[in-house]
């Protein structure tokens, strides 16, 4: 076997373990997206049409490094914490193919929050109960039960990550799938604090589910749902063009109109969906 047969094949067995039924990990990978709660929508001022918040172009200047800061909790992450070398190498190859170079750091605390575009926090929490007050200190909300493995705090930066759901027999066993889980789980929550959704939120959804073969990152249901598909890629998962686009478009800055937008719902992700669907006639589909 070759190498590129080889890691497809790792990929493939990872993914469909993360799949199986007694997996329940990508529960809870929707973040505050996931969940038939419907939020109410007041118009806002600001663009929340797709084509201004996914740009067909690139934008011509955007931060093209980011800064990822990751901190354990007290007594988190035992599983996390021994592979975070190739977890990091994992995001920073998935990162690369599309055009970002990125600088690891760790701290010692829980994060307040970043100025810089390009700066975002990872922090692993020991727990349900730890995740759960995080969350609700973050953002203000409570955790929705789908909240299971990760959830996003786009006004500071800063996503959350369950340790505990990493301390499976299945993962000790064969870390890989793992690794490749908690590396997909990042790259998604980290996307979701620059405005991307869920392509799955809408019945005639604007966004490829599949992206050459692979499953959309931004996929909110669990990875049971979909084919599990061979793949060489470093997180078994990958962007469109248009969503890389905007995340570009986020990192411009300020000005950005994601940015803008994400401002005006009061950064709930939930708003900012129910805008979105609005302005530009999508049908939201229900989940369940
Ligand atoms: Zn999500």
């Amino acid at each position: 076997m070759n190498r590129r047969a080889f890691i497809s094949r790792l990929a493939t067995l990872a993914f469909g373990a993360v799949a199986s039924a007694d997996n329940d990990l990508y529960k809870g990978i929707g973040g505050p997206f996931v969940g038939s709660g419907f939020t109410f929508s007041s118009k806002g001022k600001e663009s929340y049409k797709l084509q201004d918040l996914m740009p067909t172009d690139t934008p011509s200047s955007f931060g093209k490094k980011l800064n990822i800061h990751f901190c354990f909790d007290s007594g988190a992450g035992g599983f996390y914490r021994r592979n975070l070398v190739q977890i990091k190498e994992r995001m920073n190859v998935f990162y690369a193919k599309h055009g970002l170079s990125v600088e690891f750091f760790e701290d010692e605390k829980l994060f307040k929050g970043f100025d810089n575009f390009g700066d975002f926090g990872v922090e692993i929490l020991k727990d349900e109960k730890s995740f759960k007050e995080r969350k609700y200190k973050l953002t203000g909300k409570r955790a929705t039960l789908e909240e299971h493995a990760g959830a996003s705090s786009p006004k500071q930066r800063v996503v959350i990550v369950r340790g505990d759901v990493f301390e499976t027999v299945s993962f000790r066993q064969t870390p890989i799938k793992g690794i490749m889980a908690a590396a997909c789980l990042n790259v998604h929550e980290i996307f979701h604090t620059a405005g991307l959704f869920h392509p799955d939120l809408f019945i005639y959804s604007p966004i490829e589910e599949n992206v050459d073969g692979l499953r959309n990152v931004m996929l909110s249901f669990g990875a049971d749902k979909y084919p599990i598909v061979t793949s060489d890629s470093a997180i078994g998962a990958d962007v469109t063009p248009r969503q890389i686009n905007q995340f570009f478009e986020y990192l411009t800055g300020r000005e950005s109109k994601n940015y803008k937008a994400l401002k005006e719902c009061g950064f709930d992700l939930s708003l900012l969906v129910q805008r979105i669907a609005d302005v530009n006639k999508l049908e939201r589909r229900k989940l369940k």
